[in-house]
């Protein structure tokens, strides 16, 4: 069994995951925690962070980035994305 869920973004970032040093300090001052670090490592070996749906395009992430590894967009109209999670 599944349930739906339907997730509101009001913005969206792009990451430069082959910058990124993987301090991980954009995924705990993401207020809606919707950052999380991949399992998969860049070319410096390390992890480095995946967008979730959720952004609230806060920038919060792009202001904490010492390595400057992100970019910001607000969308003008939400976007919904519906995902299915266990029951
Ligand atoms: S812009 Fe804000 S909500 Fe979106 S990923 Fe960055 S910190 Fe999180
Ligand atoms: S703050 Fe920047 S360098 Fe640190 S994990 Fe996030 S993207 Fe990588």
């Amino acid at each position: 069994m599944s349930e739906t869920r339907t997730i509101k973004s009001r913005g969206a970032v792009t990451i430069d995951v082959e910058t990124c040093k993987g301090c991980e300090l954009c995924i705990v001052a993401c207020p809606p925690r919707v950052l999380s670090m991949s399992t998969e490592v860049n070319q410096l070996g390390v992890h480095y962070p995946r967008l979730h749906p959720g952004c609230t395009g806060c920038a919060a992430c792009l202001m904490v980035c010492p390595d400057f590894c992100f970019e910001v967009f607000r969308f003008e109209e939400p976007v919904l994305t519906t995902i299915e999670e266990p029951a």
